[in-house]
């Protein structure tokens, strides 16, 4: 661990901000992950911009995490900085029809905000466990809906220290994809578009998704959603089912018997689990149905 690092970190944060050792299974929806050597939590720009820059001089890795609801990290841990942008950076404003907010939002808090100021667009969101800026990341979506239907604009934070504004046509929103997630920016906040609708249809609609989720998602478990991307034809989670691969276990890592697209923590897992679970699963897929299935849960540290 870089003792030098450490002092620059608590120049620019408080103690309480900077954690060493931290166990990343607390903060991963999988609850798997060894430790991160030193794990801040950031309350501005400027203090996210300076513990990069520290992480710069340093020569010493760093990650972004939200609500590590996407999230597979090893069981070594993660040899460098978390910077958690979640709770402490989490501000929803609402201006006419737009909401602004920043990067740490959960998904669920502004879908809250949205339905008290009676704005409709945002209810495929409410059931994402995610934050804005992860959301934003890899153009987050449901029931038909994504974020790219209803950014207006994100700001970012780029790995030269600029804060840059980038309207929704620069963004190259895609299936699980943006600019942000290939230039490697960082997301402070974005602001939201969204119409003037009806209270008791916007609720309507979000009870309506909630319970889909409740009865085909294992909800119960912990996991990190839909752990293949959908290939291009096909539903990753039929294709597993079809190769008959539901309810398959390794350690305690299981394709959960609910929903086939989703591996869960059944029992204690570890990350390495995980990982040869889904290894398996896609190299069975492939050889039943000739389709290779891609992660779409990001996987951080030795594996
Ligand atoms: P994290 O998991 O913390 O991070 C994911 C990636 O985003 C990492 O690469 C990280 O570096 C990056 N990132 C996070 N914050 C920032 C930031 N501020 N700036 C730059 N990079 C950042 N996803 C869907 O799209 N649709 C669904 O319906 C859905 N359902 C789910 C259901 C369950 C039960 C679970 C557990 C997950 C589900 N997910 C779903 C996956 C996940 O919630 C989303 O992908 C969410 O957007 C991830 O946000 P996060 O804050 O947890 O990101």
């Amino acid at each position: 661990m870089n003792q030098e690092l450490g002092k620059k970190l608590l120049s620019i944060l408080k103690e309480e901000q900077v954690k060493k050792d931290e166990p990343m299974k607390s903060h991963t929806t999988f609850r798997v992950g060894g430790p991160a050597d030193y794990f801040v939590t950031p309350q501005t720009a400027e203090e996210v911009a300076k513990v990069i820059e520290a992480c710069t001089q340093e020569k010493v890795p760093y990650y972004i995490v939200g609500n590590g609801s996407n999230l597979l990290v090893s069981d070594k841990g993660y040899e460098g900085v978390i910077i958690q942008i979640y709770k402490q950076m989490n501000q929803v404003k609402v201006e006419g029809a737009q909401i602004h907010a920043q990067a740490g939002a959960l998904l669920s808090m502004i879908a809250k905000r949205a339905l008290d100021a009676e704005l409709t667009g945002f209810e495929f969101a409410a059931g994402i466990p995610g934050t804005l800026g992860g959301a934003c990341v890899m153009n987050a979506g449901a029931y038909g809906g994504e974020m790219k239907d209803v950014l207006k604009s994100v700001t970012v934070l780029t790995d030269k220290g600029e804060v840059k504004t980038l309207a929704k046509e620069e963004l190259e929103l895609g299936y699980r994809t943006s600019v942000i997630a290939k230039k490697g920016y960082i997301v402070l906040e974005a602001v939201l578009e969204l119409q003037k609708g009806e209270k008791e249809n916007i609720q309507a609609v979000m009870d309506d998704l909630k319970e889909r989720r409740v009865t085909k998602q294992p909800l119960e478990y912990p996991s990190a959603g839909s752990t293949f991307k959908r290939p291009e034809g096909y539903f990753a989670g039929k294709l597993i089912q079809d190769a008959g691969l539901r309810g398959f276990q390794v350690g305690g890592a299981q394709v959960s018997e609910k929903h086939c697209g989703f591996v869960i923590n059944k029992d204690q897992a570890t990350a390495s689990d995980v990982m040869n679970l889904m290894n398996q699963v896609s190299d069975k897929v492939y050889e039943e149905f000739g389709v290779r299935l891609q992660p779409e849960v990001k996987r951080l540290g030795e594996f």
